[in-house]
């Protein structure tokens, strides 16, 4: 199947000079967003993980549906003040300012292996902080699965330690 036909892209969105990959438009259609599931599925069996981490907002998507079918948890990666309870935190820089992201601190534990999942990589910045926050915990990273992957923008550079899986690239 051409998933690429399935995304939509908007030029200057949401600010002048990005070309926004849209999912919207594939998630409308059951039989693109059920390739996407089972492939993810496919790679995931091979990765021997417990865990699913997913990224707010978009790596819920796909990251929940592939914890249902592995039969393994769930761990939302969020937003600065999203989580109740202890939380580790982790600052990452953008090209202007910078982010943080946030997991509970007890729902990783030693020796727990976790696949990462997103819909897309750019730099690159945002899986990183999501494999330091695992790592703090003491769980390892088993892989990360995305949908699309930027290749000009050094996310898998940046990410080089890790086995990754995209399903649609683009320059
Ligand atoms: P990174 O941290 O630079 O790799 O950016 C990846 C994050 O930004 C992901 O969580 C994406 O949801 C979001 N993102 C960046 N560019 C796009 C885009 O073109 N479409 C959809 N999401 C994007």
């Amino acid at each position: 199947m051409d998933l690429k036909e399935k995304i939509g892209i908007y030029e200057d969105f949401p600010i002048e000079g990005i070309s926004f990959k849209d999912i919207n438009s594939l998630l409308l259609e059951p039989k693109a967003f059920k390739h996407v599931i089972d492939e993810m599925h496919l790679v995931a069996k091979a990765l021997d993980a417990n865990i699913v981490g997913i990224p707010e907002a978009r790596g819920y998507i796909f990251g929940t549906p592939l914890a249902y079918l592995l039969g393994i948890g769930l761990v939302p990666v969020r937003k600065p003040g999203k989580l109740p309870g202890v939380v580790v935190s982790e600052e990452y820089k953008l090209e202007y300012g910078s982010n943080i992201v946030e997991i509970q601190r007890d729902s990783i534990k030693p020796g727990d292996r976790i696949i990462l999942v997103d819909d897309l990589l750019a730099t690159g910045g945002t899986l990183m902080a999501a494999t330091k926050l695992v790592e703090k915990l003491g769980g390892e990273v088993s892989g990360i699965i995305i949908l699309i992957e930027l290749t000009d923008l050094g996310g898998r550079e940046l990410l080089k330690d890790y086995f990754i899986h995209s399903m649609i690239t683009y320059p």
